[in-house]
């Protein structure tokens, strides 16, 4: 499909009101970038001295329908003579069809909005907040209804590939019987500077799983376009196609919650359930084996390990066995892993614990572990 060549797009400093994983999950206000609207007019005006074609309002994670002042900015630019005037935008507001036919008529053209799939369960939770696909989907519609071209971005995240290929069938759908101009992509997220090891492996596909996803995206759509600000990953030749994992939404919620990309305030703490008898029993049962090895408690060992800056190991030993208890403070449930001929044990209490609330965590455990050596 051919589209117009991008316009120049201008920050208007409104914060946005989703908490997209890739983008701002961490909650965009105070918004530090773009210009306030005296300034931005004068840029208005200096870009329709030289092309006055087209402008776009909306540019690093921002978003313009929050800023008060975007209607008279818009109108502005249409009396300064610029035919094609773009939104990028989160479409929440857009999805009150009254407010969509106001833009379009202050001067709004087009609209670009972005997805994380099409599948709500999955994707609120990459936009960060519920019903957050829905109204975009409104948002698409009141858009075309009110004369607005639309444009549907797919962010080819990696708990998202699995849905790419309904998704894009569902937009090839609605392309056909849209009522105004309408046309859909993918594209890369790119991802914010300071992206940590743990959110980059969750959220970055690999070349293998995006040949997987356009292989299925372009059995229906051929010429389904994936662009990406970097090196090109459609372009990229890989050895083999790799199936990309399908999350459950519960686990890619806690994923999410483990790799700190939920928005403050929206993982809950597990219920500390260390003094309680069953999980007591839970904890002899499992460590049963063991303790009929004689197991005795030979130390205790509290301080960082590499693998999570604030876990603790506590080190248990059995002749040559040992048994690890580690106790990762950030993470949100308890499990117990079985690792060959080693127990690790591993318990994820409440959020950032402080130190005395680890101590309570181990002093409990130990407690058992001692009792279930007693009573063998
Ligand atoms: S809608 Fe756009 S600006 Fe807002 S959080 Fe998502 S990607 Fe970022």
């Amino acid at each position: 499909m051919t589209r117009p060549r991008q316009p120049p797009f201008l920050a208007v400093p409104g914060p946005c009101d989703l908490r997209c994983v890739w983008c701002n999950h961490g909650g965009s206000a105070p918004v530090t970038v773009g210009h306030e609207t005296g300034e931005l007019a004068a840029r208005l005006e200096a870009l329709a001295a030289t092309d006055p074609a087209a402008v776009g309002f909306g540019l690093h994670h921002t978003e313009p329908t929050t800023y008060p002042d975007l209607l008279w900015l818009v109108r502005r630019a249409r009396d300064l003579g610029f035919r094609r005037i773009t939104l990028s935008t989160s479409g929440m507001k857009l999805a009150d069809r009254a407010y969509a036919r106001e833009v379009a008529a202050a001067g709004v053209t087009d609209v670009i909005l972005s997805f994380a799939g099409l599948a709500p369960d999955r994707a609120d939770l990459l936009l960060g907040i519920g019903g957050a696909t829905r109204a975009k989907l409104d948002a698409l519609e009141a858009c075309l209804d009110a004369g607005i071209s639309a444009t549907a971005v797919l962010m080819f995240l990696r708990p998202a590939l699995q849905d790419m290929p309904g998704a894009v069938q569902r937009l090839a759908g609605l392309e056909s019987n849209a009522p105004g101009t309408f046309g859909f992509k993918g594209c890369l997220p790119d991802l914010m500077p300071g992206t940590t090891p743990r959110q980059h492996d969750l959220l970055q596909p690999s070349i293998g799983e995006l040949a997987w996803t356009l292989a299925r995206v372009r059995a229906d759509v051929p010429d389904f376009e994936l662009q990406s600000h970097g090196s090109p990953p459609a372009s990229a030749k890989p050895a083999h196609l790799e199936e990309p994992p399908m999350w459950e939404p519960e686990d890619l919620e806690q994923a999410l919650c483990e790799a700190e990309l939920r928005p403050a305030g929206r993982c809950v703490a597990p219920a500390d359930r260390t003094s309680d008898p069953a999980w007591q029993a839970a904890v002899v049962e499992t460590l049963a084996s063991i303790a009929r090895r004689r197991c005795g408690v030979l130390g205790l060992e509290i301080g960082p390990i590499t693998r999570e800056d604030r876990a603790v190991r506590v080190v248990l030993g059995s002749d040559d066995r040992l048994i690890e208890a580690i106790i990762e403070p950030r993470s949100g449930t308890e499990r117990f892993l079985l690792a060959g001929e080693h127990l690790a044990v591993s318990y994820s209490s409440a959020s950032r614990s402080s130190s005395a609330r680890v101590h309570d965590v181990l002093r409990v455990l130990l407690g058992v572990l001692e009792r279930a050596t007693r009573e063998r």
